[in-house]
């Protein structure tokens, strides 16, 4: 069985979710011919760039091409596809990283195309190529040929010699939001007959921070875990994430200056096993929110949270003392400190809400300076 992640790659440019600037400057220059020869794709793992490298190749070698829908089922367009292209070779540069791949790759490129009209190079991981192979490069990315195209594809544009940037144009993916990323997982599950909730998929999103990659591959790991009925358990369980509710709990039992109720509740969090490691960093990634909010005025749209979250979030935003905030994040980073040297977050965690619970019973600077 094949990955679902690469089942349900886009194919096309329509296919494509999130990445607006980018499809459009393509389609914009395939519809007005003037395709360039050099690209350089940058952005976060897991963001779609060779799947866009592809659907580039596609559009210019289809049997209709170039054409900024190319109709996905033509020799070339299934070829591209499923990797076995002629024309469209793609060089994993972690590993034919030197001088003499390149060489080959030099040789190579001056021989027409075989069956379309261009010959794509798509190298993934192009900043690890060494300086060497760069330089064997550059005089083909200066004057190509006119059937050539080159896709560089990097995790770290700032690895990639400036010289070379300059000679290409770049583009950067950015991460999908949370919205996205669901709509992906939602169409996997129509696909594959998956029955999955909402907050299940927002929760499996939130997880796989800002990669398609890593959202399919969970979902995929949970559909045969589960027998194809993914629940928001099951999400939890396997991720051993935190439900974002025990995240509004704990934050509202400090509001409330409830010490017992957030002492308990911790207790009880442990007793169903939940990583209490984890528990401190997702705790800290919700105070970073609160944060935010409280300091933007508003909920940023990057936020990965649902629209329900996000309602959720303004409020506890107002309830919550700045300081307070401020406070738990110093508390909460020494339990992380701890945990960085092995040492149990149990302890520093139940310490930081009693602290921030009863400013009275911490006689710190810090603490009397927050009173
Ligand atoms: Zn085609």
């Amino acid at each position: 069985m094949t990955a679902l992640y690469r089942k349900y790659r886009p194919q096309d440019f329509d296919d494509v979710v999130g990445q607006e600037p980018v499809v459009r400057t393509l389609k914009n220059a395939i519809e007005l011919g003037q395709v360039r020869q050099a690209y350089l794709f940058a952005g976060p793992r897991g963001t779609g760039k060779t799947s866009m490298a592809r659907i580039l190749a596609k559009a210019l070698n289809c049997e209709h091409g170039p054409t900024t829908t190319p109709d996905t089922v033509c020799h070339a367009c299934v070829s591209i596809a499923n990797g076995s292209s002629l024309d469209v070779v793609e060089v994993d540069a972690a590993s034919q990283r030197g001088i003499d791949d390149i060489r080959e790759i030099r040789d190579r490129v001056v021989l027409q195309p075989a069956e379309g009209n261009y010959k794509a190079y798509i190298l993934d991981e192009a900043h690890q190529l060494t300086d060497q192979a760069w330089n064997a490069l550059l005089k083909l990315i200066e004057e190509p040929p006119p059937h050539l195209v080159f896709v560089f594809c990097t995790t770290d544009l700032a690895k990639v010699l400036a010289t070379v940037r300059s000679r290409c144009q770049t583009f950067v993916f950015a991460r999908p939001r949370l919205p996205d990323l669901v709509r992906v997982l939602r169409r996997v599950c129509e696909g594959e007959g998956l029955d999955a909730p909402d907050a299940a998929l927002a929760l499996i999103a939130r997880g796989a921070r800002g990669s398609f990659r890593d959202a399919v591959s969970t979902l995929d790991q949970l559909a045969s875990a589960t027998g194809n009925a993914v629940d928001v358990q099951s999400v939890l369980q396997l991720l051993g994430a935190v439900e974002e509710d025990a995240l509004f709990r704990i934050c509202d039992a400090i509001v409330e200056r409830d010490t017992a109720g957030a002492l308990v509740f911790i207790e009880e969090l442990a007793e169903q096993g939940q990583d209490l490691g984890r528990l401190v960093n997702d705790l800290l990634e919700h105070l970073r929110h609160l944060m935010l909010v409280q300091h933007m005025g508003h909920v940023p749209d990057s936020l990965p949270v649902t629209d329900e979250t996000r309602e959720r979030l303004r409020e506890q935003a107002n309830q919550l003392p700045e300081p307070t905030v401020l406070r738990l994040c110093d508390l909460l980073a020494v339990a992380v400190d701890d945990m960085r040297q092995g040492g149990d977050p149990r302890l520093p965690l139940e310490l930081a809400l009693v602290k921030v619970t009863r400013p009275g019973a911490d006689l710190s600077r810090e603490s009397l300076a927050f009173r």
